[in-house]
């Protein structure tokens, strides 16, 4: 007997027709002969919704009680469809994280998933019913809740498809697959049949939100079958599995953007052994990442400028603390910019290719786009723009690079 899971984002379950329907695509599975656990995301815009009451009563919310509020919206959707499924005479059961002990670290609003017990889902399983289980919230040890971080319950629905030892897991959403660019921003983006684990890695970490990046992470390591569908059409999709031999080898295989991005700029800080250590350690220490870093020496020698990038989510915390760093540390200037993004491409046949990063600055250069930070790896370029340029700068990149062609960038002996 096949053990499936299957993942469906807000927009699948945005009403209550669309749970029916959810409920209809649930039942086929199961009527099938699967074993089948159901991930669910909360109900299109409600997370957004609960976040801005946060925000509106609080200048800086308590991240523990975030979570206990944000953590609401999949407990209300997972109730919704299965009252739908027992509607259509499907035995199932809801399960929220502390049911299943969806056991996580104490990160709040951006927990990382550290054991999960199989027990309970799978005397689901051995009742004969389907597993409704809320996506994004875990609980910790001492049973405070969590949240896995925005777009977490593709990270929930892949992790149960882990320990579970799934045959697939199923992510579907409000596309039919993955695209070589976000196909909502760009109308000649081409859907890929198949895309490798760390193609998809890359691409969901530079900001293709169609996957959580952590969930490619679990997916890769526990070597999962991911299957992203649309819910409204059967046609598509795409498998996201181990590279092999017979998967395209584009030198670029994809676009992204990232708007999740600010700017931090240190102006005048002394050039001298451990000052960016006391700076980014104290970002860290409260779970802040840094994506890219720039320093450059002023005329004088004695000061350097540094500039890093953080997520727009995480600016204010990681300003309030730059700033009094900077007090101790005595710089001139601390400056904040939130209208910046990112845009990159992707591709694992980078890896053998000269001249990619370059034709990528030229492309952005004859549409008079600025660059202000870059950072590379062995398979990706990422640059930092201007936020207002990123359609075009995502266009223009489609173009040069020919990514409405399949093959047209394949690597060449
Ligand atoms: P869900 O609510 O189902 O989790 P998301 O909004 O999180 O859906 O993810 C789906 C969205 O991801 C699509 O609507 C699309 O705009 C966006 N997206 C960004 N990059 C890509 C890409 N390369 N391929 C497909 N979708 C992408
Ligand atoms: N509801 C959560 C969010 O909006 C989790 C998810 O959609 O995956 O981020
Ligand atoms: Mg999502």
């Amino acid at each position: 007997m096949r053990i499936i899971v299957q993942k469906y984002g807000g927009t699948s379950v945005g009403s209550l027709e669309k749970i029916r329907n959810v409920a209809d695509k649930v039942a086929k599975r199961y009527r099938e002969g699967n074993t089948v656990a159901v991930v669910l995301s909360a109900m299109a815009g409600e997370t957004d919704r609960l976040i801005n009451l946060a925000k509106d009563l609080s200048s800086n919310p308590d991240s523990r009680e975030m979570d206990v509020l944000i953590s609401t919206g999949e407990q209300v959707s997972v109730s919704l469809l299965s009252m739908a499924l027992k509607d259509l005479g499907v035995p199932c059961r809801s399960l929220l994280a502390h049911q299943i002990n969806i056991i996580t670290d104490a990160a709040y609003t951006k927990a990382r998933i550290i054991n999960i017990e199989v027990g309970a889902i799978q005397k689901v399983f051995a009742a004969g019913e389907v597993a409704v289980i809320a996506g994004f919230q875990g609980i910790t040890e001492d049973k405070n809740i969590t949240t896995l971080g925005r777009g977490g319950s593709d990270t929930s629905a892949v992790a149960l498809a882990a320990v579970l030892g799934a045959d697939v897991c199923e992510i579907y959403t409000d596309v039919d697959g993955v695209y070589t660019c976000d196909p909502n921003i760009c109308d000649k983006a081409r859907r890929l049949d198949r895309i490798s684990y760390d193609e998809m890695l890359e691409m969901a970490s530079l900001g293709a939100k169609v996957l959580q990046t952590r969930s490619v992470e679990f997916a890769k390591k526990h070597n999962v079958p991911i299957l992203v569908k649309s819910t409204f059409t059967d046609d598509g999709g795409t498998l996201t599995t181990k590279e092999d031999e017979d998967m395209e080898k584009e030198v670029v295989s994809g676009i992204t953007y990232d708007r999740n991005e600010a700017k931090i700029a240190l102006l005048g800080v002394q050039d001298r052994p451990g000052v960016a250590a006391t700076i980014f350690s104290a970002l860290a220490d409260k779970n802040i990442n840094v994506d890219m870093i720039i320093q450059n020496m002023s005329t004088d020698g004695k000061f350097a400028d540094l500039s890093f990038t953080v997520t727009k989510t995480d600016f204010d915390k990681a300003m309030e603390i730059v700033r009094k760093k900077v007090n101790e540390l005595g710089a001139r200037d601390v400056v904040g910019d939130t209208s910046i993004a990112k845009i990159s491409i992707v591709g694992v046949g980078m890896r053998s290719h000269a001249g990619v990063a370059s034709k990528m600055f030229e492309a952005l250069a004859a549409v008079g786009i600025n660059i202000m930070m870059i950072s590379t790896s062995e398979i990706k370029v990422s640059c930092v723009i201007d936020e207002k340029f990123i359609e075009l700068g995502v266009r223009q990149l489609h173009e040069v690079f020919e990514l409405d062609k399949p093959g047209s960038n394949f690597e060449k002996d």
